[in-house]
């Protein structure tokens, strides 16, 4: 009975047991697979580390063994493959002095990780060192009690980038260089007017240093009587995009003010304002010459008024006595003389315009007249003078206007004879009187004659402003015409247009409003 017991006692145990094994066995199994997962991830890290474009070694004990180094490592190194298990420095010894040694010590001594940007580094490829530049980054590295055991290194080749910023640097300095070496005056803003930059001519003019210019406000440099003009040019600038020309007094460091012509230009990317660069120019000297100039036609003009009045009035008396006689050989002779005192007195009266204009005392004495017949009158006028010129007069609309009659024909005399005078051969110009828009009434003249340049087009009509030297020996003037063609047509309240190619010729309009007082 205890014998068959026993037995029993066994069977179970062996049961048991065989129930454990076949666990265990499971177990072991599944031990085995995961194993062959975790060694294919290994191998898949390892591929995917070796393979990478960044710089990756890992480097063990004091001596910096080289316990991995990636394909891109071993390129950068320049010698050969056969690395692992070397000493780091025995391999490229040419980086230790250059401080490489210093970062891996302090790395692998303090367990502090440590990054550089940019760094420079040369490396002996085949005898000749050759340098790169690389970010990096060093890692301590830990075993399972937590000590140091070595150093992890990861650094990308920034090469190219460098030498890039490096060229950037040098053309900046070169371009600080030039702005600084010459006499205008350069200053270089923001998108919102703000200016960073000026170069050393406006720091020796206003005998401010950098910081202290950029801290103030432009206002205190430039004559309070320019600033409203200034600040309303500049908003229209900015808001608009376009580029700045305007004249103006600035203080110098002896509070003196000198004219300057300012230019400003926008820089733009896309269409976007990215910052403005302008340009100061003094022009004192030329503003001085101007004014001598004035006055010299000043007192010119006031000399000869009275004479050449009486010599008009000679000629007249002249006239109404010979006119009771029957001398055809006089007469014409007469006549000739009355239009060239006609001219005479033209441009004197041209001359004491423009000092009436520089003291406000230009005056209007507005009536009502036809403007059709009015410019019809002057071309006859003209015609009288100057038989081979072909004027052609074409009336769009009939219209009586409330203006200053002989301003207006004085605007039109200087149109119309502009365009016979720049025309060289070709001595045609067509005339047009028509509405604008349905509160505008317009004169056009448009001539075929030598054109002008895009950036002469607003300057023509500044005072003693004359296109170019080759012109002004060409054609004879003194450049004050369009300048008082401008201010009588915008003291009507109208504008001047101008459309002009050069060597195709140019159309000069201006525009007045209907129903002006
Ligand atoms: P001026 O003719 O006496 O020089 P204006 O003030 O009338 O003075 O003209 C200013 C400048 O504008 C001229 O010197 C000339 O260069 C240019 N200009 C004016 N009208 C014309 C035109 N019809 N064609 C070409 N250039 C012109």
């Amino acid at each position: 009975m205890d014998k068959d017991l026993r037995i029993k006692e066994l069977e179970r145990e062996l049961a048991e047991n065989k129930e454990q094994t076949e666990s265990l066995e499971k177990q072991v199994c599944s031990y085995e697979e995961s194993s062959a997962n975790l060694k294919e991830e290994i191998y898949q890290l390892k591929d995917f580390l070796y393979s990478s474009t960044a710089q990756i070694a890992f480097l063990k004990g004091p001596d910096y063994r080289i316990e991995f180094a990636n394909k891109s490592v071993i390129k950068v190194w320049g010698k050969g493959d056969d690395v692992v298990g070397k000493p780091l420095f025995d391999v490229i010894p040419e980086v230790r002095d250059q401080g490489i040694e210093d970062y891996l010590n302090k790395v692998y001594n303090s367990g502090e990780p440590y990054h550089a940007r940019a760094l420079p580094v040369e490396h002996n490829i085949n005898g000749e060192m050759v340098k790169s530049y690389f970010d990096f980054s060093y890692m301590p590295h830990y075993n399972s009690d937590g000590k140091i055991v070595g150093v992890d290194i990861i650094a990308q080749d920034v090469t190219q980038q460098a030498m890039l910023h490096q060229k950037v640097r040098k053309s900046e300095k070169e371009f600080r260089g030039l702005v600084d070496f010459m006499p205008h005056k350069i200053s270089i803003a923001d998108a919102e007017g703000n200016s960073v930059f000026y170069n050393k001519s406006w720091l020796d003019y206003t005998g401010m240093t950098m910081d202290e210019f950029l801290d103030s406000h432009w206002t205190q440099i430039i004559h309070p009587e320019h600033v409203e003009k200034v600040e309303q040019e500049l908003a229209e600038c900015l808001e608009k995009g376009k580029d700045l020309d305007i004249e103006l007094k600035i203080k110098d460091k002896n509070g003196d003010y000198k004219w300057h012509l300012c230019r400003a230009i926008a820089m733009k990317d896309d269409g976007i304002t990215t910052s403005w660069i302008s340009s100061s120019t003094q022009i004192q000297k030329l503003k001085e010459e101007e004014q001598r100039k004035e006055d010299f036609l000043k007192l010119v003009s006031h000399e000869l008024k009275t004479p050449v009045t009486s010599i008009k009035g000679y000629v007249q008396l002249l006239q109404s006595i010979l006119n009771s006689e029957k001398d055809n050989i006089t007469k014409p002779y007469l006549h000739r003389i009355e239009d060239q005192i006609e001219r005479l007195i033209r441009l004197i009266s041209e001359m004491l315009d423009l000092s009436r204009i520089e003291q406000n005392e230009l005056e209007l004495h507005t009536e009502e007249f036809s403007l059709n017949e009015h410019v019809e009158n002057i071309i006859e006028d003209i015609f009288h003078t100057n038989k081979d010129i072909q004027i052609e007069l074409e009336h769009l609309c009939k219209c009586d206007i409330v203006a200053d009659k002989d301003r207006i024909g004085q605007v039109i005399i200087n149109f119309i004879t502009n365009a016979l005078k720049y025309s060289m051969d070709a001595k045609r110009v067509l005339v047009k009187v028509f509405y604008e828009n349905e509160n505008h009434v317009a004169v056009s003249v448009k001539d075929f004659g030598i054109g002008i340049e895009k950036k002469d087009l607003n300057r023509i009509f500044k005072r003693f402003y004359r296109v170019s030297a080759k012109n002004e020996e060409t054609y004879a003037g003194f450049g004050i015409g369009l300048y008082l063609s401008n201010e009588i047509i915008e003291r009507h309240n109208g504008k001047i247009l101008v459309d002009s190619e050069p060597g195709e010729g140019s159309q000069f309009t201006f525009i007045l409003p209907l129903n002006q007082n």
